[in-house]
Order: C-alpha cells, then structure tokens, then sequence
C-alpha cells in the first residue's frame, strides 16, 4: 500500500491509500480519482514541497514558526551581505562612530559612508537630531577579534 497526498481542482487535499502507483497511475488515467470534499474527478497528486509561496488552502501547512524560520534566514543572509558590503566600502571610525556621524551631518567633515561603534543612547541621540544611523547585524567572529 502507498499513501498520497491528492488535490482537486479546487484546492481540496486529502489522503488516499493505493495498492501501488501503478494503481494509482490506472486510477488517474481512467479519470476514477474523486476528491473526497467535492466529488470531481480532476484529482492529481499534490506537491508536497516547497509548501512556502504556493497559494489557495495549502497555506496551512506552512506553520507560523516555519515562515518564522525562513524569514530568519533570509534576514541573516541579507544581514550579512549587508555587512560584508558596509565593511568593505564604508570607512571603520570605531568609537568616534557618533562623533564623525555628527560632523558629516553638520557637513565638518567630508562626506561618506561610516560604520562604527555606538551605544544604544548615541544611536538615539543620532536619529533624534536626524541622523541616519543604521544598526548592523553582530558578528561573531568580530567580537572575538575586538578587544
Ligand atoms: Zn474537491
């Protein structure tokens, strides 16, 4: 016996056991697959993978912990890149990070990309006075390296 997951044309998933896919193959042929919500007979195997992007009812099968997941991977690879792309083309001011970060915006200092180190209070500090100030993602190899 085989289990397979089966969909109908509309969107209805159900289970159905077969003696094997060859006789689930006949059934599909002959057009004797019948969904067990509606009653069609335009039945196929449902995908099972990837559940993420797909549309109608299979929505369900995606968990708010697994989207939850996905979205934290993506933010990590795009953290990263982000970080890699700021360290490699913006220039290190470390501490002096809010006070370079004032003197471009005051235009006393020339005008660039900076990355550096601020505390929560002197990114606050920053926005409040308008200061674009964006926080980058901890790395951890870089706190080990930092003393
Ligand atoms: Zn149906």
């Amino acid at each position: 016996m085989i289990k397979y997951s089966l969909i109908c044309e509309n969107d209805h998933e159900f289970e159905a056991w077969f003696q094997n896919s060859e006789a689930y193959d006949k059934l599909a042929k002959l057009n004797q697959l019948e969904c067990t919500v509606c009653g069609t007979n335009a039945v196929t195997k449902a995908i099972m993978a990837p559940n993420i992007g797909t549309k109608g009812n299979k929505k369900q099968d995606v968990t708010p912990a697994t989207q939850a997941k996905a979205k934290q991977a993506m933010f990590t690879a795009v953290a990263a890149q982000v970080r890699d792309y700021v360290e490699k083309n913006f220039d290190d001011v470390g501490k002096d990070f809010p006070e370079e970060a004032r003197k471009i915006h005051y235009g006393e200092s020339e005008e660039r990309g900076i990355y550096g180190e601020a505390t929560p209070v002197d990114a606050k500090e920053l926005i409040d006075e308008g200061i674009d100030v964006v926080p980058l993602p901890a790395d951890e190899k870089d706190k080990e390296s930092v003393n």
